[in-house]
């Protein structure tokens, strides 16, 4: 009886509504997020793995190095990258540049980790498009909140309404992830475009940096509001002529007008 293995797996998964989660298609629904942690100091890489890995829904790899870390991504892209700034080879800083200009890596969700405290070595970072950073030593609750923050937003976002805002100079299309003012293509990071589409959303409406940090970060304890003001700045940079619909109200935070 060739057949009264598997019929008996099926039977027993009927009576326990147990899944088989080793037959379902690694691209399933369902399946495990996968986070690549790019960190050489294999103590720290072992406690962040088992920290994400605690939650039951994810899955993590380590690689100990930044050229590891691009073929790694190349041979099976993950959901999310936590990348150290020091590593061999190839620093974090030269891993996300090269992520961030290449098509099918620019959006991949990126957690910088960083043992310097210097601001400069944060802003550059976030100029290279990390969704976040955490600098060392970090408890790994923090990470892990992180981790669920940046991953809960990509949901949002892959879940997102249609939508269009078109004011005749600034175009963007927030299902399509397309910005664009005066025809000319603008590039955002992540964070840059969840601005952009809180402040649409919120339009000729005074938003609070801590309303920023609670519906753009997706948490209000561990960011500093400066950041706010630096993805601001940049934002309103990147728009150019139309930045200047982003206003700043002194003492309260921002107001998009349209
Ligand atoms: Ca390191």
């Amino acid at each position: 009886m060739p057949c009264s293995y598997p019929l008996q797996m099926e039977r027993a998964r009927e009576l326990t509504g147990e899944v088989a989660t080793a037959e379902l298609p690694a691209r399933a629904g369902s399946r495990n997020t996968r986070v690549l942690v790019v960190e050489d100091e294999h103590d720290i890489a072992a406690l962040i793995k088992h920290a994400l890995e605690r939650s039951g829904d994810v899955q993590a790899s380590i690689v100990g190095s930044g050229d590891a870390a691009l073929r790694a991504v190349a041979e099976n892209p993950p959901d999310l990258i936590i990348l150290d700034l020091n590593l061999p080879v190839l620093s974090g800083t030269e891993v996300c540049r090269i992520l961030r200009g290449r098509p099918d890596t620019a959006n991949l969700p990126v957690i910088m980790l960083t043992a310097r405290t210097a601001e400069s070595d944060r802003v550059t970072g976030l100029d290279l498009g990390a969704d976040d950073y955490v600098t060392k030593p970090f408890s790994l609750r923090e990470l892990s909140a992180r981790v669920r923050a940046v991953l809960r937003r990509r949901t949002t976002m892959a879940g997102a309404k249609p939508a269009v805002y078109n004011s005749g100079r600034l175009m963007a299309d927030f299902d399509a992830v397309a910005v664009s003012v005066d025809g000319a293509a603008i590039r955002l990071t992540r964070r840059e475009f969840e601005l952009l589409r809180f402040f649409v959303e919120n339009k000729n409406r005074v938003v609070s940096r801590d309303r920023l940090l609670e519906r753009v970060w997706g948490y209000d304890r561990f960011i500093e509001t400066r950041s706010v003001d630096v993805h601001v700045g940049r934002l309103r940079a990147k728009l150019g002529p139309v930045g200047t619909q982003i206003e700043t109200v002194v003492g309260l935070g921002y107001r998009f007008v349209d």
